[in-house]
């Protein structure tokens, strides 16, 4: 059989390409439609050949009111198209993505010649698209799984202790106050003993949701492990921090979990440190004085919540790690 000529056979392969499921369009300088092939009039709703001889303004502003096309977020089309212009024929080849209002994608190609007429190549992605953003959202998942405590919900140490440094960063240099509060459950290990390890992790969420109610949304809480959780205060001197830790222990006071036993009750301690003067603080000094006021809570006789005093002589408090 006879080889075809490699023109014929070139244009054999562009007409195969003008038919397929790829679109193709040409757009003269002044952005009318001089030639798109059916697959290319279909990706923006229109039937074949509706585009020719048309304005680019004229087609998209069909599509919009056709609700096809691509999905406009401005405020108007008008907006919108300012933008398109603004982006069109700025360089001599741009590749973009477009999302449509079927939820499909494009990537589009456009290629600018020099008397400003336009071929744009279009290829519908949205198979990709689907798998990229399945791999976003589990890449999101296993993050917020990576800093989430299982049990309560709530920020895990790792999580804490990295917004901790973020925070009393943003203390420093602003010259805010800030605190940390390092609160324990008393006699958790009786809850276990008497109740069962069930009854103990309600009693973990139960004061989980406890300490969400009872703290401002700026508050942000860590479970750093068992039944000790973090507080972190922003924007609180220490006075302000006992008084609404201290509420806290009268309010859990006057609270029971049923679920755990009728008339079930627990208590916590507390200790706090504060960074006042924030720039002679760090988040090892803060852990280790909020962590000396907890033992002298505990030491106290538990159920209530102690402040770190820092004498200006006295030596820093002992590393709580
Ligand atoms: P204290 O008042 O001195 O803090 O006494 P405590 O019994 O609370 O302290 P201790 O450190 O002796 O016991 C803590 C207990 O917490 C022991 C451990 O079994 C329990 N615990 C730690 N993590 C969990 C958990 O995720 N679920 C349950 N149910 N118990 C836990
Ligand atoms: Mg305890
Ligand atoms: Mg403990």
């Amino acid at each position: 059989m006879q080889q075809p000529s490699a023109a014929s056979l070139s244009k054999i392969l562009l007409r195969d390409a003008v038919d397929s499921d790829n679109g193709i369009a040409v757009l003269d300088a002044n952005n009318i439609f001089l030639f798109h092939n059916r697959a290319f009039a279909c990706m923006f709703g229109f039937p074949d050949g509706a585009m020719l001889g048309k304005h680019y303004d004229d087609m998209m502003a069909w599509a919009y009111t056709h609700r096809s096309g691509p999905l406009i977020e401005a405020a108007s089309l008008d907006e919108w198209l300012a933008h398109v212009h603004s982006r069109q024929r700025s360089v001599r080849f741009r590749s973009f993505e477009v999302d449509l209002i079927d939820g499909r994608w494009l990537l589009l190609n456009e290629q600018v010649h020099t008397g400003g007429e336009m071929v744009v190549l279009c290829t519908d992605i949205s198979k990709q698209k689907k798998v990229e953003f399945e791999l976003k959202q589990a890449h999101a998942d296993l993050q917020r799984l990576a800093l989430t405590d299982e049990l309560t919900g709530m920020p895990n140490r790792r999580h804490f202790f990295q917004q901790l440094d973020t925070e009393l960063a943003r203390a420093r240099r602003y010259r805010h106050p800030m605190c940390l509060a390092m609160l324990d459950l008393d006699h958790f290990k009786r809850v276990n003993d008497r109740h069962g390890h069930p009854a103990g992790d309600a009693v973990l969420r139960h004061f989980a949701a406890f300490m969400r109610q009872h703290l401002r949304a700026v508050d942000m809480i860590g479970r750093l492990g068992g039944e000790e959780f973090a507080i972190l205060l922003p924007e609180t001197g220490v006075e302000e921090a006992l008084f609404v830790l201290r509420r806290m222990v009268e309010q859990l006071a006057r609270q029971t979990v049923d679920a755990v036993a009728p008339g079930f009750a627990y208590t916590f301690s507390g200790g706090v440190a504060a960074a006042d003067d924030a720039n002679s603080v760090d988040c090892k000094w803060l852990l280790a004085g909020a962590d000396q006021a907890l033992y002298q809570a505990k030491s106290g006789g538990r159920n209530r919540v102690n402040a770190y005093l820092p004498d200006a002589n006295a030596p820093a408090p002992a590393d709580a790690a």
